[in-house]
């Protein structure tokens, strides 16, 4: 019997689940007879609260959605965060900066009693994380990678080291700008740097980041660390709200 795959959102903006939907068809025809999909809401009526492999998308942002994502956890065999927003909170987090009554006001104006918040959060700060698809959007490849890599029962295998060097470009500090790729998770092919833009981080940071690397990086650019934290702000909030 193939595992049954359900995918779940929360807080985001489902770009995540649209990615999945991009993957080209031939890796789509691979997946489809790989899984049996049980629960997929933006391509599917049906549901079913059977199934083993559950993928969450978003950060978790109203009381409710703690209950409901302990539930998904229960009856999940294996449970995976997809994309930065699940993975790190990403930028739903930017709102935990201000008192959660005045980021209701901003959205809501005056219909904000009608809806309730609560300082948003990723996946695993909430229930246990088995795999992590990450990237906002996350890349197909990735996906299908770690899809793989759990039907085989290992380890996915992510790239460890940053790939922007590899990739042929001129440092993003020589061109005068200011970049996370040193201290970000490698994985994305450094697809935001290969077209000329900057890596935001939205893979999130390292787990052991080499601190003193970095600062000579900035000593030798004339940037200041508050000049890069100020970036992982957009994405990795939670972790520095929280820390
Ligand atoms: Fe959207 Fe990015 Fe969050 Fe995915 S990680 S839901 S693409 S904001």
């Amino acid at each position: 019997m193939k595992p049954r795959v359900a995918f779940f959102d929360f807080t985001g903006c489902e770009g995540c689940q649209l990615d999945a939907l991009n993957l080209d068809g031939e890796q789509l025809l691979d997946l489809l007879a790989a899984v049996d999909i049980v629960n997929f809401r933006e391509v599917m009526t049906e549901r079913s609260d059977n199934y083993d492999i559950a993928f969450i998308e978003g950060s978790i942002s109203r009381e409710s959605e703690i209950g409901r994502l302990q539930k998904i956890r229960d009856q999940a065999k294996v449970l995976v965060a997809l994309g930065a927003c699940a993975c790190i909170g990403g930028i739903n987090c930017l709102k935990n900066h201000v008192p959660m009554e005045e980021a209701l006001r901003t959205v809501y104006g005056e219909d904000a009693r009608y809806y309730d918040t609560i300082p948003a959060r990723p996946a695993n700060a909430v229930v246990t994380v088995d795999y992590y698809v990450r990237g906002c959007p996350p890349q197909p490849a990735e996906l299908i990678k770690v899809v793989k890599a759990l039907l085989l029962n290992k380890k996915p295998d992510i790239p460890g080291y940053v790939e922007c060097k590899m990739a042929g470009n001129v440092c993003v500090f020589e061109r005068g700008m200011t970049c996370l790729g040193p201290v970000t998770r490698a994985g994305c092919g450094a697809i935001c740097v290969n077209s000329g833009r900057i890596c935001w981080g939205c893979r999130g940071l390292v787990d052991e980041p080499n601190i003193n690397s970095e600062k000579d990086i900035l000593k030798k650019y004339g940037l200041t660390v508050d000049q890069v934290v100020e970036k992982f702000k957009i994405y990795d909030t939670f972790a520095e709200v929280t820390k």
